[in-house]
């Protein structure tokens, strides 16, 4: 019998090496191109595969948080962005960081261990190869490609070029005794509303302008919509310009009066347990998005699920433009994988390189295909992809236990730990009925 012909998976990064792998692992040969060293994107500067762009942290491997829960479930899968990682560990209390270096050299030889992965570096693709595809090129994918890619989309307009992403909390954190729930104009009830005085206004506005930014990198100057200016930026305006824009009070009543100024929560689940803050897109660093949105009536104890950001970032909209297997819906065979498809971070990325390319080899063996269960992290994430959480706008996400379906139990410690233990219960079981072996990291070495 000939060999079947090899399925191309295109950027060797956190997906695509993920992908590879799962696809190697069921004896399926794979040609993995990457474009470095010859051509860099312009945040990659290390020669060899999976490079960890900016922090050397896959943040936190404890499985009280959603971050800890992912790691856990993609570790029982073989992921060998976490067996990479376990290897170059250095000392980060309960996350998990590495040496960046170490950490692509490691990913370099377990690339190596399988005689079915061709490896092709210097290999920048311009358009989309034949037969089965699998596209991971991540949110700086080279502009031609881009272009083709943008090419085979229903509608053009769903490969977006940046992120405008407002904060998003735990609704457990926010103070019920200080909000109020109001739409404008008496029009329903969906919003939670943060009331400001004119006093905890001005002074909220001060420290907005005075916190610590994270800066755009050169390559990100060059698209800066006046939509979705930063709301630190928009303070700079003038001492009302939030007063009128973002944070007005219009068609808002809270205990008799109209409040100075608002912030606006959004829901962004059906079960309400996580919310957004309406319209605030920041460039903010991390401390500092704590240290000024903790100064919101209502968000003193805020704990936050998912930070804000302004930065370039190539995605599509893919619960548009994909299939369930996540292949172009005109085009199947051509699978997208990491953060393209709409996800957020190194493991995240990881996860849906994994999950794209166990669903590419069960296609290609003929075996049955089911999605993970959503009460699993990796289920969830592909819930979020799918559009199976009903938001207007698609935007990339972080893997949140605001995206986990409600355990129906008071109080976080509890409800952490019983949806871990769900989610572990529903892994286990999804495998099995997948016959999806466990293997556990390093399992082929
Ligand atoms: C500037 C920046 C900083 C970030 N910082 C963090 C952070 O600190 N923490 C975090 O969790 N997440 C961060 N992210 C988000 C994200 O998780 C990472 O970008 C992650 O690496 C995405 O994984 P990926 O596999 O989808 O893409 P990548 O890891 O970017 O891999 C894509 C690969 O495809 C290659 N490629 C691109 N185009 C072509 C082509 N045409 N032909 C061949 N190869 C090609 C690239 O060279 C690259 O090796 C950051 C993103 C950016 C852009």
């Amino acid at each position: 019998m000939s060999e079947p012909a090899p399925v191309v998976v295109v950027g060797a990064g956190l997906a695509g090496c993920e992908a590879a792998v799962q696809l190697a692992r069921r004896g399926l040969p794979v040609r993995l191109l990457e474009m470095k060293p010859r051509v860099y994107s312009p945040a990659h500067s290390l020669p060899g595969p999976a490079e960890l762009v900016c922090s050397n942290s896959l943040k936190s491997d404890s499985e009280d948080t959603a971050h800890g829960l992912l790691k856990r479930e993609i570790r029982g899968l073989g992921s060998v962005i976490l067996e990479a990682a376990d290897r170059t560990r250095v000392p980060a209390g309960t996350a998990l960081a590495v040496d960046r270096k170490k950490f692509t050299e490691a990913m370099t030889a377990i690339l190596g261990r399988f005689e079915n992965i061709v490896f092709k570096q210097n290999t920048e693709v311009g358009t989309i190869p034949e037969g089965e595809v699998i596209l991971a090129t991540g949110p700086l994918t080279s502009k031609e490609l881009a272009r083709s890619l943008q090419h085979r989309l229903e509608s053009d307009e769903d490969l977006f070029f940046y992120d405008a992403l407002a904060p998003i909390i735990d609704a457990e954190s926010i103070d019920n005794a200080t909000v109020f729930r109001a739409s404008r104009w008496g029009r329903g009830a969906d919003y939670l509303n943060c009331p400001f005085t004119k006093d905890e206004y001005q002074a909220f506005i001060k420290v907005l302008r005075s916190a610590p930014r994270t800066e755009f990198r050169e390559f990100e100057t060059e698209r800066y919509f006046e939509g979705c200016l930063p709301i630190e930026v928009l303070a700079e305006r003038g001492d009302d310009t939030l007063a009128f824009g973002p944070m007005r009070p219009v068609g808002l009543v809270h205990e008799g009066k109209r409040p100075y100024a608002v912030v606006q929560l959004r829901s962004e689940n059906r079960i309400n347990s996580a919310y957004n803050l309406v319209g605030f897109q920041t460039k903010l660093t991390h401390a500092g998005q704590r240290e000024v949105f903790r100064q919101i009536p209502g968000l003193r104890r805020a704990e936050f699920l998912r930070y804000g950001a302004v930065h370039r970032n190539m995605y599509i909209n893919s619960p548009v433009e994909l299939t369930d297997t996540l292949g172009l819906r005109t085009d199947p065979r051509v699978r997208l994988a990491g953060q393209i498809v709409g996800v957020e971070g190194y493991v995240e990325s990881a996860a849906v390189g994994l999950l794209v390319g166990l669903m590419t080899a069960a296609v290609k063996l003929g075996e049955p295909v089911e999605p993970p269960p959503e009460e699993t992290c990796l289920g969830a994430l592909y819930k979020h992809v799918r559009g199976g959480f009903g938001k207007k706008q698609f935007e990339p996400m972080n893997i949140n236990f605001g995206l986990l379906p409600d355990t129906g139990l008071r109080g976080r410690i509890k409800r952490r730990k019983a949806a871990g233990e769900r989610a572990e219960q529903a892994l286990e079981e999804w495998m099995q009925r997948l016959g999806v072996m466990r293997n556990d990291v390093g399992a082929d070495t």
